[in-house]
């Protein structure tokens, strides 16, 4: 494709996103690859042995009707449906899948964004001539995944004029379904949503502006920008702003052009609420560990950390260092410092969910050895390194770990990093 021309195409025509979602995708995919499990209500978890306490990461459609979604417990699906079958996932089966999907997809624009494992955007705008109609393309990657991944795996598709729009339109037409948001439609569609039906407007963010009185979109039109300015703070009111008005100008960027890895981070749901904070600190300790492994396999360095614990009180904050560390212990030991200036009003709190990145990255071969870095431990890291690499994550670690969660760096489902997606272009 020749990019001047595409630029001039880009200039003169609004443009043509489209946006694919799988339906119920990990549990789509265990039951296309085992009949048995097919019509029924199935629960993806991440764990072994499904203990009870233990988080649904996926369902399948027959699950979802009867109410058991992403975040639903063991016991709470158990109670809605005695039968559910559950599974242990299998990410590498998933992400084989995702690149046969990728592979698709590219035959129909160069420019094929992967959102996240089960997600990608394409660009159609430069080559929608070719194809006639988005409708037309949608037929054909809809047969193609019929065809070379399974019958049972079906997608969601949206198409729009921006990446927004093109994701709000795939979510209303759930599942197996088409659906089109043209600038026109914007208002009357923002009329009948909530906040939280766009992507980028959270649960959190959603409650922020029911509380200053924003229950639908098309308020915010109208709402004081100072205000939200005041509330949100100058980026995220510019972001909120052009929402509402259904506008966005990211571009669709190509998923074998990886960015500059911006953060590197990992989230763990706990089995149950946990109120012994050594066992918290234990895998926390762990995170920052798994976190240390994907540093150092992408040969960089942070300066920076965060960290959120959520529970019974929420608890989040971040911290930039002047100095470079790439070691679960740095890690650990700069992200102490938040966690001690929290303070709690509940006498006995719990934590759920725990999550860390790292921020402010650099690569190794930019960093300069400071006088007072010790080169012998980057040695004894790396040999650490080739030895769990061989053995499996985590067979050499920190005595503090030794009864806590084994944890292991496999890709999640959210891909919240960049880490998986460069492994996914390879
Ligand atoms: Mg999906």
């Amino acid at each position: 494709m020749h990019t001047a021309r595409v630029a001039r195409l880009d200039s003169l025509q609004p443009r043509q996103i489209m946006h694919i979602d799988f339906d119920s995708f990990f549990a789509s995919v265990e039951q296309q690859y085992n009949p048995l499990l097919r019509g029924k209500p199935i629960g993806v978890t991440a764990a072994n042995g499904t203990p009870n306490g233990a988080c649904i990461i996926a369902s399948s459609r027959e699950a979802k009707k009867l109410g058991i979604q992403t975040g639903t417990r063991v016991w709470e699906a158990i109670n809605i449906c005695p039968s559910i079958t559950f599974v242990k996932s299998d990410f590498l089966k998933y992400l084989e899948i995702s690149k046969v999907f990728l592979k698709i997809c590219s035959d129909y624009s160069p420019f094929v964004e992967l959102f996240s494992l089960d997600e990608v955007f394409i660009d159609i705008t430069p080559t929608i001539h070719l194809f006639g109609s988005p409708e037309n393309i949608v037929r054909l990657i809809k047969t193609r995944i019929r065809d070379e991944i399974g019958e049972y795996i079906t997608v969601s598709v949206g198409v729009s004029h921006n990446k927004l729009l093109a994701k709000l339109a795939s979510s209303r037409n759930k599942p197996n379904g088409f659906g089109k948001i043209e600038e026109n439609d914007i208002d009357s569609i923002y009329s009948t949503i909530e906040p939280t039906d766009l992507c980028g407007i959270g649960r959190a963010m959603g409650s922020r502006l029911n509380k200053i009185g924003i229950k639908n979109l098309l308020q915010i039109r109208n709402y004081s920008k100072e205000k939200l300015v005041l509330e949100f703070g100058p980026a995220y009111a510019d972001v909120l702003e052009n929402m509402a008005w259904g506008r966005d100008d990211r571009p669709v960027v190509p998923y074998y052009l990886l960015n500059e890895t911006k953060s590197v981070g990992r989230s763990y749901c706990l089995h149950q609420n946990e109120y012994d904070k050594r066992i918290v600190m234990q895998n926390l300790y762990e995170l920052c560990e798994e976190v240390g492994i994907k540093l150092r396999r992408l040969n960089k360095k942070a300066r920076g950390v965060s960290v959120s614990l959520a529970g019974t009180c929420d608890i989040h904050g971040r911290k930039t260092y002047g100095d470079y560390f790439d070691t679960g212990a740095e890690i650990f030991k700069r992200l102490k410092p938040i966690l001690e200036k929290h303070t709690c009003s509940v006498s006995r709190e719990y934590v759920r969910q725990i999550s860390i990145s790292v921020h402010n990255l650099k690569d190794n071969g930019d960093l300069l050895l400071s006088l007072f870095d010790n080169p012998k431990k980057d040695k004894v890291q790396a040999t650490i390194d080739r030895i769990n690499d061989r053995f499996g994550d985590h067979t050499i670690r920190n005595g503090f770990l030794l009864y806590s969660d084994k944890l292991t760096t496999m890709p999640n489902g959210y891909m919240a990093d960049r880490f998986e997606r460069a492994n996914l272009a390879t």
